[in-house]
């Protein structure tokens, strides 16, 4: 079966030239990369312009990022490491639509005896700035947002972040993975002190990714080892970084190809649009130009996700993380969506790579499929 792949926030394809870029790391030039001769020399220079490949996309000097396993690797590293290094600072500001990765970090630092302050956001999914500068206090170590929403896809204005948080004295973080790739991110411009960026949301190998620890901070490692000048151990993959340092290259390159994808987005919901009872969350907030989350009211997100899937339609009912759960998704709860409409959202997200042939079957499908399912549900009106 031909697949219609419209879930890229959750991850996406490995671009060929990706690939192979990688290979020859796998078998033919497999050194260590801290080995003393030709072979760990070899897979060192390979290191070396990986990071630069991925400083060149985010405004990062090379020496300021930190190679990890991932998003998850990176929001843990930074969090834990921020708290852990201003240890008289015992606050941490967040948002109330934080991936479910952060979550977990907040929880496991409110358990060390962290405070954790979340600000909320409005129906479209726009932070209130001027909660979460009220938030920040003396004691704030740090305050950690994301760049763009995975759900929603709601782009935050971090530079006017960073200014609200540095004037009073606490540290920024923002969690960039699935803002990289997308739109332009520059941690100089937006005056950022962490960054979380991760391969797989952006055509790169899954397991791989950066964290931009700016110039003169000093965070205790989350794994000790003289690797990554000592702030991250363990053996680096490299055929791994080859691929996430040429996808960062790739990235910068086509990201003008986001206008083509942005209209390609706007067309599908052009067609939702015409479905009674169907909204878009955050739709009225800047987007990243491949997200639409829609919402259908009368129907079951889940249900209509699996008849698209029996068509080879591949698209989720939120977070990737939270599909499988039958409550509506911590985003949508905090945006105050309705429940009718939350627990019938479906979230389509779409790529550099996908075409209007695609757009245009699933909205020949959607009207009849969400017709269907309303004629079947107690719930419809
Ligand atoms: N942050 C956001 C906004 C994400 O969307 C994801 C992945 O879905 C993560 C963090 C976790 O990244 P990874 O899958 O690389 O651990």
């Amino acid at each position: 079966m031909a697949f219609v792949y419209l879930d890229n926030h959750a991850t996406t394809r490995v671009d060929p030239a990706v690939l192979e870029a990688m290979l020859p790391w796998f078998s033919e030039r497999y050194g260590n990369a801290s080995s003393a001769h030709p072979m760990g020399h070899l897979a060192e220079g390979a290191v070396v312009q990986a990071r630069a490949q991925v400083a060149a996309l985010v405004g990062a000097s090379p020496a300021e990022l930190v190679f990890t396993s991932g998003g998850t690797e990176g929001l843990n590293h930074a969090l834990r490491g921020a708290m852990e290094a201003f240890p008289a600072k015992r606050h941490l500001v967040t948002t109330a639509v934080e991936h479910s990765a952060q979550l977990a970090v907040c929880d496991l630092l409110r358990r060390s005896g962290v405070e954790v302050t979340v600000v909320g956001v409005d129906g479209e999914g726009r932070l209130d700035l001027d909660a979460l500068e009220a938030a920040v206090r003396p004691d704030t170590a740090l305050v950690s947002v994301m760049a763009a929403n995975n759900e929603t896809g709601v782009i935050f204005p971090v530079a006017e972040v960073a200014a609200r948080a540095k004037a009073k004295g606490a540290l920024l973080h923002v969690d960039a993975v699935q803002a990289v790739g997308k739109v332009p991110v520059d941690v100089a411009a937006w005056g950022v002190d962490l960054l979380t960026l991760s391969g797989h949301k952006f055509h790169g190998p899954k397991g791989v990714g950066a964290l931009f620890i700016r110039r003169g901070l000093r965070l205790k490692p989350l794994m000790p080892g003289h690797q990554e000048r000592g702030r991250r151990g363990g053996t680096e993959n490299v055929p791994g970084l080859v691929g996430l340092g040429q996808a960062a290259e790739l990235a910068g390159a086509r990201l003008p190809e986001m206008a083509r994808v942005a209209a390609l987005r706007d067309q599908l919901e052009a067609a939702i649009r015409a479905i009674p009872e169907s909204r878009f969350h955050g739709a009225g907030a800047d987007r990243l130009p491949t997200a639409s989350l829609a919402g259908f009211a009368g129907v079951e997100g889940e249900a209509l996700l699996l008849k698209l899937a029996e068509r080879g339609i591949c698209v989720s009912t939120g977070s990737a993380c939270t599909t499988g759960q039958k409550e509506p998704s911590h985003v949508l709860k905090a945006m105050g969506a309705p429940e009718a409409i939350a627990k019938g959202t479906v979230r389509f997200s779409l790529s550099r790579e996908t075409t209007a042939a695609e757009i245009e079957e699933v909205t020949a499908l959607l009207p009849g499929l969400v017709a269907e399912l309303r004629a079947l549900s107690p719930f419809a009106r």
